[in-house]
Parts: C-alpha cells; sequence; structure tokens
C-alpha cells in the first residue's frame, strides 16, 4: 500500500542500474573499472570518461558488482507482487550483449534471476492470500527475431505467423499461443526449461541468437476475490532484450545487418515508447514494432515499469556503457 502510494507521487516507472563485475578474462588483461559507486546508496554512479572527467548518472537504484541476486529482487518484488491486486507490470533488462541481462531475468540453476523469483513469491502469496482471493497462473514464452513472434512453448512448429490481436480495450493477445495452466513453483521450472529449450530449436548458436532476439516471458494471473466475487485479469511481462550494441557498419551485411536494423528499430521504439509515457504525450507510439506492441497493456496506463540498465564496469565498454546509461536517463 505504502509502495503503491509512493509509486504514485513519482509515477510509473523505475530504472535500477545493475553492474556486473569483471570477468576473470577482463581482470587477467588488466581492464581498469571506470565505474565510481561510492554515490550506489542514493542511486548515483559516475562513469570516469577518461583523465579527472566525471560523468554522473542518478537512477532508483544502483547495484555494484557486489549485489546480488536477493539484493535485486527485494527491491524488485514490491513491483511484481502488484500484479496479483489487477495491476498489469512489465518489467525487462537493457543493455550491451555480455553485460548480465540473462544473469538478472534467468539467472543461473545456482544463482535464479528475477523471472523464477517472480513466480516463485507470486505462488507464495497467493497461498497466503487463499482465504480472500483464488488466483489462476500461467505463462506464456516467446522470442522476437526479426520482427516475428516465435512461441517457445509450442510442441510442434506451425506455419501460421503469430500476430497481435486486441481483444478488448486494453487487451492485446496473440491468438494460437501456448498458455501454460501453473499450479506450483515445480511446473514453473518445467516451464522455463521448456521455454530455454524452445529457443535453442533452430540455431547453431543459442547464445549468439539469444543476443540478437528479444526473449520474453509473460505471467498471466486471474484473480478472483471471494469476498464480493469480484474478477480481475492481469499481466506481468519480463523481458531479456536483444544486445544494445551498435555494430559498424562495415562489420555487418545481409542477414546480420537485417538483424541489427530490427533491433535497432524495437529497441528505438521501445525508448521512444517510455519517453512518451515519462513526459506524459498525447501519442505514444506502440505500434512501431512488435515488442512495443505486445508490452502495450503493460506499457503506461496504470501499469508499472522497471528497466534494469545492465552495463559492464571495463574500460573497454565506455562507448557502450555510455549509450545505455543516456538510453536509460532519457526513459526516466
Ligand atoms: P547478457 O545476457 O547481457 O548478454 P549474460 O547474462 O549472459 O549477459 O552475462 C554474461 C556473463 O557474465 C555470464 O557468464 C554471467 O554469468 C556473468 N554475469 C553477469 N552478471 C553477473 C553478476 N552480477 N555477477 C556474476 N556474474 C555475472
Ligand atoms: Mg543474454
Amino acid at each position: 500500500k505504502l509502495y503503491n502510494q509512493i509509486q504514485e507521487a513519482k509515477g510509473n516507472i523505475r530504472v535500477f542500474c545493475r553492474c556486473r563485475p569483471l570477468s576473470k578474462e577482463e581482470v587477467v588483461s588488466g581492464h581498469a573499472t571506470i565505474v565510481d559507486f561510492t554515490a550506489a546508496k542514493d542511486g548515483e554512479l559516475a562513469m570516469l570518461t577518461g583523465g579527472s572527467t566525471k560523468k554522473l548518472f542518478k537512477f532508483d537504484r544502483v547495484y555494484t558488482p557486489n549485489d546480488d541476486q536477493v539484493d535485486i529482487f527485494v527491491d524488485a518484488s514490491p513491483m511484481v507482487i502488484s500484479v496479483l491486486d489487477g495491476y498489469n507490470v512489465c518489467i525487462f533488462a537493457y543493455g550491451q550483449t555480455g553485460t548480465g541481462k540473462t544473469f538478472t531475468m534467468e539467472g543461473t540453476n545456482k544463482n535464479r534471476g528475477v523471472n523464477y523469483r517472480t513466480l516463485e513469491q507470486l505462488f507464495k502469496i497467493a497461498e497466503e492470500r487463499k482465504e480472500i482471493f483464488t488466483y489462476k497462473i500461467s505463462v506464456s514464452v516467446l522470442e522476437v527475431y526479426n520482427e516475428q513472434i516465435r512461441d517457445l512453448l509450442a510442441t510442434s512448429p506451425t506455419s501460421k505467423k503469430l500476430e497481435i490481436r486486441q481483444a478488448t480495450e486494453g487487451v492485446h493477445h496473440v491468438p494460437g499461443i501456448v498458455e501454460a495452466k501453473v499450479e506450483n513453483i515445480k511446473e514453473v521450472w518445467d516451464v522455463l526449461q521448456a521455454g530455454s529449450n524452445g529457443r535453442a530449436v533452430g540455431s547453431n548458436n543459442v547464445n549468439e541468437h539469444s543476443s540478437r532476439s528479444h526473449c520474453m516471458l509473460c505471467i498471466m494471473v486471474g484473480a478472483k476475490n471471494l469476498m464480493n466475487g469480484e474478477c480481475t485479469n492481469s499481466k506481468l511481462w519480463l523481458v531479456d532484450l536483444a544486445g544494445s550494441e551498435r555494430l559498424a557498419k562495415t562489420e555487418v551485411q545481409g542477414e546480420r545487418l537485417k538483424e541489427a536494423q530490427n533491433i535497432n528499430r524495437s529497441l528505438s521504439a521501445l525508448g521512444d515508447v517510455i519517453s512518451a509515457l515519462a513526459t506524459k504525450s498525447s501519442h505514444v507510439p506502440y505500434r512501431n514494432s512488435k515488442l512495443t506492441h505486445l508490452l502495450q497493456d503493460s506499457l503506461g496506463g496504470d501499469s508499472k515499469t522497471l528497466m534494469f540498465v545492465q552495463i559492464s564496469p571495463s574500460e573497454q565498454d565506455l562507448g557502450e556503457t555510455l549509450s545505455s546509461l543516456n538510453f536509460a536517463t532519457r526513459v526516466r
């Protein structure tokens, strides 16, 4: 309740910045760290951009390489819980490839990320509230690659193109997509695994492929209030975006160029939508990409948005880091 009031006062968009540790290879090669976390507690970080020049950035939260998956989820959890109160929510990770987007969202087996923890939390709270509410939870896992939607839970490949339709005002969906009912966290893990496996189908390098596509988990919640019979439907999108890095024009041709253009287009579209919302612009251009069109119900209105901007601490990545931080500042 208190959290919702704070949200109200500050608007519905939050930006958390997370910096990964230097990798072993970077340490061995002697890469310097150019991020100063002295004021991280206040949501500030300083980039050392050369000489004694510092560029300051401010976010709702700043996580240092020492902060772990639990620290992050503690701050994200009020937002995910609000889906049980009927809010639409969207959480996404933005940044250059290799900065920890997948680590934050999916995590690893030992170090599970936002996706798993979110579902775990939803089941826990649903159980606590079972005298008052019954909840039905289902999930879809899909991928947007080259402006095409692929259902990662589909057991047999469909030749039919998946499209976004508007059922009623404020309710977009993708007809034909698998919506897997999940009743406990064990089932969730199986579904998330199935989604990961679906991602690997038809690509010879999964890591490369996943850095060029948006991986999207949609959690749909149907709630029934047992006291007054009221029913609500809401959804929570958890998105691991394609890598935001710009490729040198000379480096890419053919299929790779098309991919890069589609990524640029959809990430710019996302930035445009969020900054239109942040500035309360009368026109919000949701239709400019499949990504924003899919997320439409969970971006804007009274829905809640959280963006993780993921960065590298290394001097080698200064250019991309600044561009990610600038993107994130623009939406805030
Ligand atoms: P991205 O999805 O942005 O391309 P990854 O999530 O694959 O990046 O992260 C790249 C590598 O860095 C992985 O090996 C990952 O485990 C590691 N990594 C990322 N963030 C962290 C972190 N906060 N702590 C420890 N390791 C991390
Ligand atoms: Mg990744």
